[in-house]
């Protein structure tokens, strides 16, 4: 499948895209360039003119499915929310629901821009099949909790066991290991996962450090802090990525940089929950750790719009460190572009020749964005989701022109609002 882009706006300029194969094969300056004789004629061709090409977002922590809970207990303490709302609810959920609830998660992202996210939920089969279906990519964890019942936690992992060997895959849907957390997770658990992502070469997705309880509970059972926790168990490498992270010292940073680790920040979902703390990203950075952005779930952000958490996570920085200059608008947007897609094996994250062909159209004519004086600036501080109109994952169109192309929206919608009443009645 080969698709021209003509005319679309690349740092300034209208530039024309030859994207084949999954990558962007050739860029050249204009609205009507001269492909050459060897380059035939596209299977398709979208008209980018007025549209600013931007590589696509990255969601490096989430919980797809939650949208399902987008605004059922708004204003709660965290715990409190959690027991009385989201895991009854969560309980109450079959296969079936958390694909309907991933599709719409999925379309929500489309619709912002967002063309990848690295996935901690229940049901991976539900999840693989959203994924193909949407045409997104993703990397989807096997999960791992202990919830005081050794046969379910038996049972995930037989899943681990069975799936892991694999190794992390080749298509769009990957596989990464899921340990919730430290705190419900124990260490010889832990200590397993390590030993397996070490021997199949595959990811850890885990939280780490969300609250000062978190903390605290961990320096009296483990007599250490969660990271060192992690180091000392054998996860501390160039496979771990870790969301949250607000409470971790200088020396946490400075181990997890050594090993080569990711933290994942998000600031909305810290905020709302008020977990308290904000990431030390400029001390996370003199360490030289690697740090990515994710929304976490819908039910605490409450939405998917990565273009929310960059601005956010560019003034709650600004704020913490008293300094307009700390975390710029193109570093911000590194968090969701180029940073996770090194990352995740998804080339460099620019719209460049030979990258694989990931990116947006993003329209920022409009009265909320004009005039616009550096195109990055105006993504970063003025622009949100609802301003991309054109969604390509590895050279598939997912939605052109505000139309999305890959499913029908409003059975995607109708069937997520089902099954929400459904599993949220009391
Ligand atoms: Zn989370």
């Amino acid at each position: 499948m080969s698709i021209l882009i003509e005319g679309a706006i690349l740092k300034g300029e209208p530039h024309s895209l030859w994207l084949e194969g999954g990558r962007i094969r050739a860029i050249r300056a204009g609205t009507d360039p001269d492909w050459g004789e060897s380059a035939g004629t596209p299977d398709r061709v979208l008209d980018g003119r007025g549209l600013h090409a931007f590589p696509s977002l990255r969601n490096s922590h989430t919980h797809v499915a939650m949208v399902l809970f987008r605004g059922y207990g708004d204003d709660m303490p965290l715990m409190k929310w959690l027991e009385t709302r989201i895991w009854p609810a969560e309980g109450r959920l079959t296969a079936e629901d958390v694909y309907d609830g991933a599709r719409l998660g999925i379309l929500e992202m489309i619709r912002s821009g967002t063309s990848f996210f690295n996935e901690m939920y229940w049901h991976r089969p539900a999840l693989v099949r959203a994924v193909e279906d949407m045409g997104v990519r993703a990397m989807l964890g096997v999960n791992l909790i202990d919830l005081g019942d050794p046969a379910t936690l038996e049972a995930q992992k037989d899943e681990i066991r069975e799936l892991v060997p694999g190794g992390e895959g080749t298509g769009r849907a990957r596989l990464a290991l899921a340990p919730h957390s430290v705190y419900t997770v124990g260490p010889k658990e832990l200590e397993w996962v390590g030993e397996l992502a070490r021997e199949h070469d595959v990811r850890i997705h885990i939280h780490l450090s969300e609250t000062a309880g978190e903390v605290e509970r961990c320096v009296e059972e483990h007599g250490c802090r969660p990271a060192e926790h992690l180091r000392r168990l054998g996860l501390v490498g160039p496979h771990l990525i870790a969301a949250h992270g607000q409470y971790l010292d200088e020396a946490e940073l400075a181990l997890l940089a050594e090993g080569g680790a990711t933290v994942v920040t998000n600031p909305l979902a810290n905020l709302k929950l008020a977990t308290g703390g904000i990431f030390p990203y400029a001390a996370a950075r003199r360490a030289g750790l690697r740090v990515c952005l994710g929304t976490d779930g819908a039910s605490s952000n409450n939405n998917l719009d990565l273009f929310e958490e960059i601005k956010m996570v560019a003034l709650l920085q600004k704020h913490r460190e008293a300094d307009a200059t700390v975390l710029p608008a193109d570093e911000a947007l590194g968090l969701a572009t180029t940073v996770p897609a090194r990352l995740f094996g998804q080339g460099s994250g620019e719209v460049a020749e030979g990258e694989p062909a990931d990116l947006v159209l993003v329209d920022l004519s409009g009265p909320a964005t004009q005039p616009v004086h550096d195109p990055v600036s105006a993504l970063v501080y003025a622009a949100n989701g609802s301003c991309v109109r054109t969604t390509i994952c590895d050279g598939q169109v997912l939605m052109h022109e505000g139309v999305v192309e890959v499913c029908d929206e409003d059975e995607v919608v109708a069937r997520a609002v089902e099954v929400a009443r459904r599993v949220t009645a009391e």
